[in-house]
């Protein structure tokens, strides 16, 4: 049984049409259960009716003209108890509905399961008997299941839909979904990232003229290197010129002896140009694919790219690519450069099928202004080009052509966001002060060189986080203390006498090191952060001593310790960084101290947060980590994102702990998660009595703006209220209503 289902699933899977699908399901099922009939009914929104879209054994003209409300029929009772019904004999049933287009009523025995996804009922899976008869568990268990595993894939066949023939007034509504990658929502033209032909599926043949060959594969090899040397053109000022360097390295890759080089040789021992490239691209990626080493590995997949891109022109495709006025880059794996292909006035959405929030990509989508949806695995990718697109980057959800209610109301979205920024404007200049007067230090969270310009030229008190994975994560090394030094100085020097924050290396968990490779079961409880940072001194003491070298003169350095879980972490990292600034001291430099901070992301943390803040200079909350680690939920998990909720009770009583034994022994607090880029989030973290707070650059005059419209004690009656509620959802509706009533209503996020 379970090789019969699998084989379904997968066959489902591959189905290019839902037609298709739902044929496929009710003839395997029909034939696995051996029984005389087996139906899909699909709900369809709206009217919220249940439609007979396949059937296997009832007359097929009935396709699309049975249709009743989860109130009727006993189909409707499967939908509307959402579990399943097995009827002896359905005709004796109450709810019994006779539909003569079927021929129904020679069926009695039945047995219906519902189709659920995310606790909504799709539709629902029927069997049928000519006589009665009572199924048993194992067809109610192999439906079950079935209809469990069939829920993605029926959404995913639906939203790909090529037009079905059952007439359907309005598409189902439901988005795809991915996890949100960068924020804003756009609407826009579908167009596929580039992955040029398929060279394996090049046929072998002689040359018949090999200097033409010759002569074309050279032309080809000099457009590619136009097109690299134009991305790096394009990238400039969006990716740091480290990162731009790439083209570079990949133009001489396209250009090497052992490329080209090898190429010409094929064609002049006689073989075709696409089948000499073929067989080069095979030899130079195998080099890498044998490597151990999983960021060498993926070069294979740079050098078959490459390889793609050659072979297009080489057929006389390519060029300067015609890109949509409005693009939604989508693909697979949507690269750097597919991004830098680009011109950025064209470019308004990003939907990649891999990655997550922390991918380069979504990094540079943010940069950009750009929303983006990451992890989008089971979008129809060969079937998007040209096709009406939703980007939702705050949700991560996507809405292929979307329905003219969905559009509307992303449009009004679009409009009321513009509204916004012009509104926020008026927000530069002005002191982020409650209206009582008190200060609140309002910081931005940063980590891309390329971004430092724009925070300099922002009224930021300052970077309240600089993520320094970045330049970790570009290189194939770890960076020297001196390429480190010269990028903590340029983000030091730019924003001096402004404090920055820089937190030390937080790899591991969803931000692997692709030349550090760690194999972990569950690296969110693993080897991450601090403890890499403790594990190995001489990694942890070369971005010390670069940060303190970095400070030089400035002495608006402070230190940001990530994933603290116990006291004896701090001690030891304080004392390294003692140590590095006495060496350096030694060696005859004048280092300023610098102020040193814990981050509070762990729930051990927050028991132990007023020990750990005696030791250190100030807290900063980390609230992405700690809402996953308090509320058992996967930060980068689609299927449990709805519950990663920083309004959580849990998560308000652990937030007032926190402040409470901070400010006891004198310390200040900030948050640098999510929460406080999040307007709703502010009202409590200032009512909860945070000092300051660190957001996303995006979010800084709307986080400003709520700063200003209310008074503390405002907030500290809000968070009383709120710390009585069980649910997330009443202190969001108690959070929307202060915000409406301050007359911020604009700045509430629908669904968010
Ligand atoms: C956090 O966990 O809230 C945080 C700011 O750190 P990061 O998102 O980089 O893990
Ligand atoms: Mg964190």
């Amino acid at each position: 049984m379970l090789h019969v289902l699998q084989r379904i699933v997968q066959e489902v899977n591959d189905a290019e049409t839902l037609e298709g699908a739902l044929e496929l399901i009710v003839r395997r099922v029909r034939r696995a259960l051996a029984v005389d009939v087996c139906s899909v009914y699909l709900m369809r929104q709206p009217p919220g009716e249940l439609v007979l879209m396949a059937t296997e054994g009832l007359d097929p003209r009935a396709v699309g003209r049975v249709r009743m409300s989860p109130r009727e029929g006993v189909v409707g009772l499967v939908a509307e108890r959402a579990e399943p019904v097995n009827l002896e004999d359905a005709a004796r049933h109450r709810r019994y509905l006779y539909f003569p287009e079927t021929g129904e009523e020679r069926y009695r025995g039945f047995l219906g399961v519902p189709i659920v996804q995310h606790r909504r009922v799709l539709g629902v899976l029927v069997v049928q008997q000519k006589e009665p008869r009572r199924f048993d568990d194992e067809h109610s268990a192999f439906l079950v299941t079935l209809a469990a595993q069939l829920a993605g894939p029926i959404t995913h066949a639906e939203l790909a839909g090529v037009p079905a023939r059952v007439p359907i007034e309005a598409d189902s509504g439901l988005p795809l979904e991915g996890v949100a990658g960068a924020p804003g929502v756009a609407i826009g033209t579908a167009a596929v990232a580039y992955s040029g032909r398929d060279l394996e599926s090049v046929p072998d043949r002689p040359a018949a003229d090999v200097e033409a060959e010759v002569a074309a594969f050279e032309a080809a090899v000099a457009r590619v290197q136009e097109d690299l040397h134009r991305m790096k053109h394009r990238s400039e000022g969006v990716l740091p010129s480290e990162d731009r360097a790439l083209f570079d390295a990949y133009g001489m890759i396209v250009g090497s002896e052992a490329l080209s080089g090898r190429v010409v040789e094929r064609i002049r021992a006689g073989q075709w140009a696409p089948a000499a490239l073929r067989d080069t691209i095979r030899e130079n990626a195998a080099v890498f694919e044998d490597m151990p080493d999983p960021y060498l590995r993926e070069r294979a997949q740079d050098i078959r790219d490459l390889g793609a891109r050659l072979l297009l022109y080489l057929e006389g495709g390519g060029g300067q690519r015609e890109w949509p006025q409005r693009t939604v880059l989508v693909g697979e794996n949507v690269t750097v450069g597919d991004l830098a292909d680009i011109e950025p006035k064209r470019l308004v959405g990003v939907i990649s099928g891999q990655g997550s929030a922390s991918s380069h990509v979504a990094i540079l989508a943010r940069a950009l202004g750009v929303p983006a949806v990451m992890g989008a695995a089971d979008l129809p990718f060969g079937r998007l080009e040209g096709r009406e697109v939703v980007v939702d980057g705050y949700h991560g959800r996507i809405f292929i052509d979307p329905s003219p209610q969905v559009r509307q109301e992303f449009e009004r979205l679009i409009a009321a966001e513009a509204e916004l920024a012009r509104g926020l404007q008026t927000m530069r200049g002005l002191p982020a002060e409650t209206l009582d007067g008190e200060r609140v230090a309002l910081y931005v969270n940063s980590g891309l060189l390329a971004e430092i310009n724009v925070v300099f030229q922002s009224d930021a008190d300052g970077i309240g986080l600089y993520r320094t994975e970045f330049p970790f994560i570009v290189r194939d090394r770890f960076p020297t203390e001196e390429e480190q030094v010269a990028i903590y100085r340029q983000v030091l020097e730019a924003m001096a006498p402004r404090p920055v924050t820089l937190r030390t290396l937080d790899v591991g968990g969803d931000k692997p090191l692709p030349y550090f490779p760690v194999e972990e079961e569950n690296p969110f409880l693993g080897w991450r952060g601090i403890r890499i940072s403790l594990d190995h001194p001489e990694i942890f003491m070369t971005q010390v001593r670069a940060m303190l070298r970095a400070s030089e003169g400035l002495g608006n350095l402070r230190i940001l310790l990530p994933m603290i879980s116990a006291v004896r972490e701090v001690d030891e990292a304080l004392a390294l960084i003692r140590r590095a600034r006495m060496e350096l001291s030694e060696e005859g430099y004048e280092i300023p101290e610098p102020r040193v901070g814990a981050m509070i992301e762990v729930p051990s943390a927050v028991y132990l947060c007023e020990r750990l803040a005696r030791r250190v200079d100030f807290v900063s909350i980390g609230t992405n980590d700690l809402v996953q680690y308090l509320l058992a939920v996967d930060r980068n998990n689609p299927q449990v994102a709805a519950l990663h909720s920083s309004l959580h009770p849990a998560v308000l009583h652990a937030l007032r702990a926190l402040t409470q034994a901070a400010h006891r022994v004198g310390r200040k607090v900030g948050v640098c998660g999510e929460m406080a880029s999040d307007p709703a989030g502010v009202i409590l973290l200032l009512g909860l009595g945070v000092d300051d707070l660190s957001v996303t650059l995006a979010a800084l005059p709307r986080v400003k703006w709520v700063v200003r419209s209310f008074t503390r004690a405002q907030c500290a009656a809000i968070v009383d209220q709120a710390l009585d509620f069980e649910d997330p959802e009443p202190v969001r509706r108690l959070l929307c209503e202060a915000l409406d009533r301050a007359g911020l209503g604009g700045l509430v996020r629908p669904g968010g």
